[in-house]
């Protein structure tokens, strides 16, 4: 709704590794050219879990968009910014936390997740329990319509869906809305206010779904409307509200699970990961030398793919036919460990090489890096600033 826009972020957790590659940064790539995207590191959410950590996040932040950067992200295509440069966020966070239920965030499956997961953590905080209104804010500040999320997040994007319709709901009141949406309907010119009205009739009087999607196409599609008058109009379709923050969806891609040189999820803080930016030789050190079928001792011992960790490094990296060759080699005993792992090295060295090369420019002028980020944040603060304008008029916060 309003702009098809892509909003994604990433706690700064220092260099990044072939996990987050695979994981997010190659579909944040993919994104960018087919949308509006912003993509930012959200240092204030580090603080939630953190917050006693907190001298070590700015330099995470730079050395992860010295990665992003490296990876392929594209400053003319994608902004890239920082959460706590556009304060606006924490703005949004504290009036939607005006109208989010404690029971709400309670509920949320990541809450008792995390706090098992941190065990050895002190997450009593209030920062802790409200860490998805910030997430709400994030999205719902650039009126994002698409979050690309795992399934994990999903909880997430749900309940920053309820509060968009919540703050809606209580804050879309309008004194004259029926007359004012009348009008802006005018504006669409005959030929789309004759099908806007009979679409949002077959939604309102038969529940017609489709309908309802069609004539929010049909808004999306028009160009010469401001924003209130959109937000009328799409309030409209549904009851009497206007829409000041429309509701995102999540993007749900699948992506693989690379697992560490153990076999365990990649991560730096377990040591068992390969960075986007290591040396060549380290990467084929790493490798080499790590974990292979525990059952297969010997060369001559037949191994089993499923039980080794360099299978799954192969689902992502080889062919068909190397695939192939892998699991025969290995169940005959035909093939040794070495032997299997070198088309693995050879592909992650190959993937690497460009992100060497786009990074080094980076290094060699961290200002760049500097620049590409404050223009980022101002971009965003831009967008931001906006809706806080509607926001703060709906609310009745406006002393003007
Ligand atoms: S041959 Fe390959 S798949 Fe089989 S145990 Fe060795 S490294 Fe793992």
């Amino acid at each position: 709704m309003f702009n098809d826009r892509v909003l994604s972020g990433m706690r700064p957790t220092g260099r990044m590794h072939i996990g987050h590659y695979h994981g997010v940064l190659r579909n944040w790539v993919r994104l960018q050219e087919e949308h509006e995207c912003l993509f930012f590191a959200a240092d204030w959410h580090a603080l939630t879990t953190h917050f006693d950590e907190s001298e070590s996040i700015a330099d995470m932040v730079w050395e992860m968009f010295v990665d992003w950067l490296g990876a392929g992200l594209d400053p003319t295509r994608a902004t890239l910014f920082v959460q706590s440069r556009v304060p606006e966020h924490a703005e949004l966070t504290l009036l939607l936390g005006m109208i989010t239920p404690v029971g709400w965030l309670e509920r949320v499956p990541t809450y008792k997740e995390q706090q098992q997961k941190l065990a050895d953590r002190d997450l009593s905080n209030f920062g802790f329990l409200g860490y998805p209104v910030m997430m709400s804010s994030d999205i719902l500040i650039y009126r994002a319509n698409m979050v690309p999320v795992g399934d994990d997040q999903v909880s997430h994007i749900e309940l920053t869906r309820e509060l968009a319709r919540r703050f809606n709901h209580i804050y879309g009141k309008e004194a004259g809305f029926e007359e004012n949406a009348k009008a802006a309907v005018k504006k669409l010119g005959s030929r789309k206010a004759k099908r806007y009205n009979e679409l949002r009739a077959a939604f309102q009087e038969k529940g017609d779904e489709a309908a309802l999607a069609a004539a929010r196409d049909l808004l999306e599609d028009t160009q010469n409307l401001s924003l209130g008058d959109q937000e009328r109009l799409f309030g409209w379709l549904e009851g009497a509200r206007r829409v000041i923050l429309p509701e995102p969806r999540p993007l749900l891609t699948a992506t693989p699970k690379v697992p560490g040189l153990d076999g365990q999820k990649m991560s730096k803080s377990y040591g068992n990961a390969i960075f986007l930016r290591e040396e060549p030789a380290e990467v084929t050190r790493k490798i080499r030398t790590m974990q292979t079928d525990p059952a297969r001792v010997r060369r001559s011992d037949p191994g089993n793919p499923e039980r080794c960790p360099v299978w799954p490094l192969h689902q992502i990296y080889s062919d068909e036919a190397t695939r192939d060759w892998v699991w025969k080699g290995c169940t005959s005993a035909g093939i040794g460990c070495l032997e299997c792992k070198q088309p693995v090295i050879d592909a992650i060295l190959r993937e690497q090489a460009p992100m060497h090369e786009r990074a080094q420019k980076y290094l060699d002028d961290p200002q760049l890096v500097r620049n590409i980020v404050a223009d980022g944040c101002e971009r965003a603060r831009k967008l931001a600033e906006e809706t806080m304008e509607d926001v703060r008029e709906a609310m009745g916060l406006r002393y003007t």
